[in-house]
């Protein structure tokens, strides 16, 4: 779309200007190639191919950039970005293909690309590489999401290889070697505040301008593109929906790990998962990275993060503004905190299957939060249990070994003053049955979610060309809130095993 391409060859490390893209071609893996995993509700929901599609021996090498598809010109972006809170200069793609756009039957348009297809102009020092156990987080934990109902990327296809990879997983200096594998991934578009703010630091205000534009015209095609004030709408939207996603993360105690502005997308979705993870013990300082030594990116700490992110947003915008569209825009950031609070609190009385409003919901939310805090009851358990129990059995407060959180979250001594408040608001909603109040909550508090030691004994597995595991993730994780046999002879919806807390996630992929 009229953008400027440069063209960059080999590996240099390039300070790229006046572009938004570079052209850089994939490199295939070594072969062979293993199609580890795909998801069909891409496959057929998004780029509408039949199941049969994958039998094709092109297919493998299709989705891990041994083969262009026709007419296919892959792009690496070039983007900036706050890094843990600074300004870190050019990033760009350094390990990603964009490989085009497909529109499909339903006319949604989805931008392809293939992570970890080798170098491009932004690799920096990086191979361009990912390796199987971060290929195999970022492919069932997108589509995790999704089916939890979180704003996210998706995933078609995990293709893992026999390319050697060379990392130092936990930065102590023992290099170990690995293997590669290639994510393909979707996203409506991968655009970032990143992508606007690396223009605005070079002074590139019309190639600022033109992105800008391109992204308003394509993605947020309410706002008229001769609307004077576009910008500041924009603005307000990206806020709004960057709110409701922070929130929407804490109410499945979804932990990003690396909230820089290069990871942050401007269609407030769910990208690049790398040092993510779900708290399991109910705690605001839960830090998924462990690089994350100052635990900027705790779970608790993501709703002032993306509240700084805006406000690097709206730097990037300001060459754009006038000083009156400056100011309105000041102001909608200040309407940040109540546009979170009430997001969360919306979610939060869900979770609890409250109908209606009442002064007090906020205490009892709080209060229960407070009991989950210091028991360290599970957080995801805690409200399902608290959808499958029955609210007789909740008032005797004795439970049964498989309502295990319930169990921890009772040893509080606050515990029955919390569920007598509780009791007697969902008894003020009228014509409501328990069962009523179950099926509701069981529908908005998940039995599944990835946690680490899930993905790690996945991984394990993967790593020995065991993909049972992440099929099994992989379909459990497709239907979230509803009780399956394997998922529970798998122990997913146990406490989770002891070895579960020594694990540790980093930067490294
Ligand atoms: P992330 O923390 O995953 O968002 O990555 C930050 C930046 O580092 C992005 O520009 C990535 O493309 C780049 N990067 C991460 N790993 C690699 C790699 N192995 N090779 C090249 N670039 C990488
Ligand atoms: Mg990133
Ligand atoms: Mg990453």
């Amino acid at each position: 779309d009229a953008l400027p391409l440069d063209e960059v060859d080999g590996n240099v490390i390039h300070t790229v200007k006046r572009s938004v893209f570079s052209e850089s071609q994939p490199s295939p893996l070594k072969e062979p190639l293993t199609l580890a995993a795909v998801s069909q509700d891409v496959l057929r929901n998004i780029l509408d191919l039949n199941e049969s599609v994958i039998q094709n021996e092109e297919f493998v090498r299709c989705v891990s950039g041994g083969k262009l598809f026709p007419g296919s010109v892959p792009l690496a972006h070039r983007y900036g970005g706050h890094q843990f809170g600074y300004w870190a200069g050019q990033l760009g793609d350094g390990r990603a293909h964009l490989l085009g756009e497909y529109t499909n039957r339903k006319g949604e348009r989805w931008e392809v690309q293939l992570k970890g297809s080798g170098k491009t102009p932004y690799s920096r020092s990086g191979d361009g590489r990912a390796v199987i156990r971060s290929s195999v987080r970022e492919f069932l934990c997108s589509e995790a999401m999704h089916f939890l109902g979180v704003p996210t990327s998706r995933a078609l296809s995990l293709v893992v290889s026999e390319e050697p990879v060379w990392r130092d997983p936990f930065y102590n200096g023992s290099v170990i070697k690995e293997r590669g594998a290639v994510v393909l991934r979707l996203a409506k578009s991968w655009f970032r505040i990143g992508s606007l703010e690396i223009l605005t630091r070079t002074g590139e205000l019309d190639v600022l301008r033109t992105l800008l534009d391109f992204v308003i015209k394509e993605h947020f095609k309410s706002i008229a593109t001769n609307d004077p004030d576009k910008y500041v709408v924009f603005f307000s939207r990206v806020l709004n929906e960057t709110a409701h996603l922070i929130a929407h993360w804490m109410s499945v105690g979804f932990a990003h790990g690396v909230c820089n502005t290069d990871n942050f997308s401007l269609l407030s979705i769910t990208f690049d998962y790398g040092p993510f993870g779900f708290m399991e013990s109910y705690d605001p300082n839960f830090v998924p990275n462990t690089s994350d030594d100052e635990g900027r990116y705790s779970i608790g700490a993501q709703a002032n993060v993306g509240l700084f992110n805006l406000q690097k947003l709206l730097e990037a915008l300001k060459p754009l503004l006038t000083s009156d569209q400056l100011s309105q825009s000041q102001q909608i950031l200040r309407e940040y905190p109540q546009i979170y609070h009430q997001r969360f609190h919306e979610l939060f009385k869900a979770k609890l299957g409250f109908l209606g409003n009442e002064e007090k919901d906020s205490y009892v939310i709080a209060f229960l939060l407070k009991l989950m805090e210091d028991t360290g009851a599970d957080f995801t358990m805690t409200f399902r249990q608290l959808s499958e129990v029955t609210l007789s059995r909740l008032q005797k407060g004795s439970f049964a070994p498989s309502l295990w959180a319930l169990s921890d979250l009772s040893s509080h001594k606050h515990f029955r003053d919390w569920v007598q408040l509780y009791l007697q608001r969902l008894s003020r909603i009228m014509s409501d049955s328990d069962e009523e109040r179950q099926h509701r909550m069981q529908g908005v508090n998940p039995r599944y979610v990835l946690r680490n030691w899930m993905a790690e004994s996945a991984i394990r597995k993967a790593e020995k060309n065991d993909y049972s595991e992440v099929t099994l993730l992989q379909k459990t994780l497709m239907e979230p809130f509803m009780e399956q046999e394997e998922a529970e002879r798998a122990g997913y919806a146990s406490k989770p095993p002891s070895w579960a807390q020594q694990l540790r996630v980093s930067c490294s992929s």
